[in-house]
């Protein structure tokens, strides 16, 4: 049949790579520094939303597949957790620069299955390199204190250390930053390694994998195991397993939080969000406008960053912005990362376009006021496509459904508040408290804004405050089970085990030699 245009993308790649000698053999997994097929009879398909046609497929580990790779973390961890921390960092400044050398073939990849543009596709990957540059520092971050005399001879200090086989499960919107921000901090500590990619774009990962090993990664430090709920069960439930590293949406996360600790294992699940911008009267209004574009609307909304709700204080306030957004959202260009004007692409699957679509709908049914509809876009080759067009709704309120879900979608909600005080009230009564910002030129605005605000991640002028990587990422309330936030020094203390020594040196062998020296023959 004709070949889609992710197909001949693929294929126009430099380099080996399975799926281009048969897009249906299924992805299996990577262990040893090897793909491995498992012995699963399941398989998803993949799929470019750009068309809705399937491109690959790949096999869902069974409990036994992933026993197998386990077993092989395992193995590998003794000497792995033994290598000097020095060494550890050589494997990660490795890394790092073939991270930097292939991001334009990871990013086709990335973008193949995932739907967003390049630019996006090249952006994410530049922040997962930030966080291996981060554990290329982990001699510097593993250093331990040392008490001298805490009492007459006694000394004491505290190490910390690999906990031993930790796992990953990861989200389909960054394929290639979120597992990035768990296992270049994971290994360095001294750990060893299983990723549970999302299903639904695994590519990037798979290559990742391959150039860890070229790297100098020893076998089975860091290894994948692709598939669903089953994979993700004997991950839960498997002793050897001693934390667990969690990154999607809130209900999934909670379950995942639950199992993993009820089987005694460290869990960190960082969860879904509904991120609030709050645009004080005296805002400089062009910039909020650009900053609610790019945020609201780039990667399709996609992001648990994305700002889905627009806060303005004042009628007069509120009255400006929406005048301003809306032909700016209108003039949004929405085509397949193949088209190098593309600001937004597909959403990542029909359920997902459906459930957009069905909250859209409430929204209305409820009494928003639909501004910009993006539901009704075609773009002619593209028809079976997960394309909607950036949608604006105004004076939305903190009861409808379109407020209280997240939807993922390239929809922004405006809410109007009357007071600041509102505002603020509002943004802390949400069940998510992953980001939120404040436009604002006062800086007493700013500072009380921050130091009120009942959320994991403020920004203030600053849209997205996504943490820089020797920062930690997580939010607050329903964003976040557990109690380590993501990277930096978080992740460091997430990945280790702290030890403290006391020890106490009773004079022996030192007197004696002194006897000795004196007493002669
Ligand atoms: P998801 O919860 O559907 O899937 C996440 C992972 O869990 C995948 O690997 C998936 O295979 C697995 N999974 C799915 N169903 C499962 C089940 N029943 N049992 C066990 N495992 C299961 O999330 P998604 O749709 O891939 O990603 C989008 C969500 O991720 C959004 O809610 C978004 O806000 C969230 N997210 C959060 C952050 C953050 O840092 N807080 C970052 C990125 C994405």
């Amino acid at each position: 049949g004709d070949a889609s245009p992710v197909e001949c993308a693929l294929n126009a790649r430099d380099g080996p790579h399975p799926r281009t000698e048969n897009t249906m053999t299924p992805i299996g997994h990577f262990m040893s520094n090897k793909p491995f097929a498992g012995r699963s009879e399941r398989i998803a398909e993949i799929r470019n939303p750009a068309t809705g046609q399937v491109t690959g497929k790949v096999s869902l580990a069974t409990k036994d597949d992933v026993d197998l790779v386990v077993e092989t973390a395992r193995r590998a961890l003794p000497a792995w957790a033994a290598t000097p921390p020095a060494k550890r960092a050589m494997v990660m400044f490795a890394f790092r620069d073939l991270l930097k050398a292939h991001t334009d073939e990871l990013a086709e990849l990335l973008s193949a299955e995932h739907g967003k543009t390049l630019p996006d596709a090249k952006g994410e990957i530049a922040r997962g390199i930030e966080v291996v540059e981060f554990a290329c520092g982990i001699p510097q971050l593993l250093k331990g204190e040392y008490s001298e005399a805490v009492s007459v001879n006694v000394d004491s200090f505290s190490v910390r250390q690999p906990l031993g086989v930790v796992a990953g499960i990861t989200p389909f919107n960054f394929p290639a930053m979120v597992p990035l921000w768990m296992y270049p901090v994971a290994i360095a500590c001294g750990n060893t390694f299983v990723l549970k990619p999302s299903e639904k774009d695994p590519s990037v990962v798979m290559r990742i994998a391959e150039l860890l090993a070229e790297a100098g990664l020893p076998e089975g430090v860091f290894n994948v195991v692709n598939g669903d709920k089953e994979a993700v069960d004997a991950l839960l439930d498997h002793p050897v397993i001693e934390a667990v590293s969690f990154v999607g949406s809130t209900p999934i996360g909670q379950y995942i939080y639950s199992r993993g600790t009820a089987n005694g294992k460290r869990v960190q699940a960082l969860c879904g969000a509904k991120n609030h911008m709050l645009i004080m009267p005296d805002a400089d209004m062009d910039q909020v406008v650009d900053a609610l574009i790019g945020s609201a609307y780039g990667s399709a909304g996609e992001r648990c960053m994305a700002v889905s709700v627009a806060v303005p204080v004042g009628q007069e306030t509120a009255d400006r912005l929406v005048a301003a957004l809306e032909p700016r959202i209108r003039a949004l260009k929405v085509a397949p990362y193949t088209d190098a004007q593309s600001e937004l692409g597909p959403v990542i699957s029909q359920q997902s376009y459906d459930k957009i679509h069905r909250l859209i709908a409430q929204g209305i049914e409820q009494g928003a006021e639909l501004v910009v509809d993006g539901r009704d876009i075609t773009l002619p080759g593209y028809e079976d496509g997960y394309f909607i067009g950036g949608c604006l709704f105004d004076r939305v309120t903190p009861d409808m459904a379109i407020y209280l879900e997240e939807v993922f979608g390239p929809v922004l909600s405006v809410v109007r508040a009357e007071t600041y005080e509102q505002a603020v009230e509002m943004i802390n009564d949400h069940e998510y408290g992953n980001g939120t910002a404040i436009f604002t030129r006062d800086g007493d605005a700013a500072r009380d804004f921050w130091a009120r605000v009942r959320i994991g991640m403020v920004g203030v002028n600053v849209p997205i405050p996504v943490p820089v990587a020797y920062h930690s990422f997580g939010g607050w309330k329903r964003s976040l089970f557990g109690d380590h936030h993501i990277h930096g020094p978080e992740g460091v203390r997430f990945n280790t085990r702290l030890k403290t020594m006391t020890t106490r040196w009773p004079s022996g062998i030192r007197t004696g030699a002194e006897f000795n020296f004196t007493g002669g023959k």
